[in-house]
């Protein structure tokens, strides 16, 4: 389950519930061309991953208040705009109507919209801004639950703030479905199934990742049970649900862009200690440098989680992500990406390096080629 929640396919396991479809229309497969002489990239990134979940405090540099909003680990992208509605809440509790906002991936940008919508002026302070930044090497996926916090490590009150966090993502996003350029839309996830083989099993190797969907049940779609002859994929078990998918190039962009329609701006700049936010002219300060905050702020709570992609030349018909042997393949609009994810929520945990690895991708790759019998 915990390989599965990482690729975003925790829609379509027993997690959310199953139920057997007996009959009903056999959706089309296309195949998805999975050959290495397709695949144009390897992206790589650490997902900023701390036991206790995101920090979420507030703390004073110099005369600056500093509101932190950093350490979502595989689940940056999902939980976004709860985790930003928290911390500008926090930000705009100051008083002040003039704000900064340290970083521009998934948390700067949602953090900086939402505190225009409070009514706030904003400048975006930020050592790279999209694509160049590590949300932009993201999978794609509602995944809220992944590799979040370690159940023995959060305080009693975490649950009920993540759910809160999940709840407020999950309806901001509804806003930007039907969008040009598909920033989010709803894709079907399959997760296979040989018939012979026993269920995966969760891989933790001793660490209490907290999982929590089951409190949002309810707003997650349940997955079908297909049995062979009642899907595209051979002789398999599949279990099938629809997610949401964050087309991530054209989802940045449109942050970006309704960013500046409200008069935003944003400034390069990196800051190598806390005390260099005391320049700024704005005394509020959101702090949302992911990954950055380790050194920044000297924050040894964080942990790395490397995560690899795979990227294949996008296919247009390919309108679903599939989940076989310990791999996913998602299609987005601007690629397909593919993921070795068998190490369960493991894979990847301390493990610093942002280095492409070639043979993982070109295993994953072979994994899925495999699947459509080339
Ligand atoms: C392979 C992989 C797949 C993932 N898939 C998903 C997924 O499907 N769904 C999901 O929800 N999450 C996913 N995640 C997790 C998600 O990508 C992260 O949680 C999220 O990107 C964190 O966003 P952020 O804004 O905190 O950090 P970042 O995107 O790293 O942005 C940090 C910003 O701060 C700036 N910055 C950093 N340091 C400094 C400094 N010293 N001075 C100035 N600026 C600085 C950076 O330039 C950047 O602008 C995935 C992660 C990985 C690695």
């Amino acid at each position: 389950m915990a390989a599965l929640a990482g690729a975003g396919l925790s829609g379509c396991a027993s997690r959310a519930g199953s139920v057997a479809v007996p009959n009903g229309v056999i959706p089309r497969i296309d195949p998805i061309h999975a050959r290495m002489d397709r695949m144009f990239r390897i992206t790589v990134c650490s997902r900023p991953f701390r036991a206790a979940g995101p920090r979420l405090d507030v703390e004073k540099v110099g005369e600056k208040t500093v509101v932190h909003n950093y350490g979502h680990g595989g689940s940056g992208w999902s939980l976004s705009w709860g985790s930003s509605a928290i911390a500008v809440e926090k930000a705009m509790g100051s008083g002040e109507k003039e704000l900064a906002v340290i970083g521009c991936g998934a948390l700067g940008l949602t953090s900086a919209i939402l505190a225009q919508r409070a009514g706030a002026k904003v400048t975006i302070y930020a050592k790279e801004r999209p694509p160049a930044v590590r949300s932009s090497r993201a999978t794609g996926s509602w995944t809220p639950d992944s590799r979040v916090a370690l159940k023995s490590k959060t305080d009693v009150g975490f649950p009920a703030l993540w759910e809160k966090m999940a709840r407020t993502s999950f309806h901001a996003y509804e806003n930007y479905l039907g969008l040009a350029g598909n920033p989010i839309e709803w894709v079907d996830r399959y997760r296979l199934a040989d018939m012979t083989s026993a269920p995966e099993s969760e891989r933790n190797d001793g660490l209490d990742f907290g999982h929590y969907m089951d409190r949002i049940a309810d707003i997650t779609p349940r997955s079908e049970e297909l049995p062979p002859g009642r899907h595209g994929f051979g002789n398999r078990m599949a279990y099938k649900a629809p997610s949401l998918t964050f087309n991530v190039a054209s989802y940045s962009h449109q942050l970006l862009t309704d960013f500046f329609v409200e008069g935003g701006k944003l400034e390069t700049k990196e800051f190598h200690q806390p005390q260099e936010l005391t320049s700024l002219p704005q005394k509020t300060i959101i702090h949302a440098t992911g990954y950055g905050a380790k050194t920044l702020f000297d924050d040894k709570s964080i942990v790395p989680v490397r995560g690899q992609i795979a990227w294949l030349i996008p296919q247009p018909e390919v309108r679903y992500a599939v989940y076989h042997k310990g791999v996913v393949a998602l299609s987005r609009r601007d690629g397909i990406v593919v993921q070795s994810l068998g190490g369960g929520e493991m894979q990847g945990y301390n493990d610093p390096s942002e280095e492409p690895n070639q043979a993982e991708a070109s295993a994953a790759i072979d994994t899925i080629a495999r699947l459509f019998g080339s």
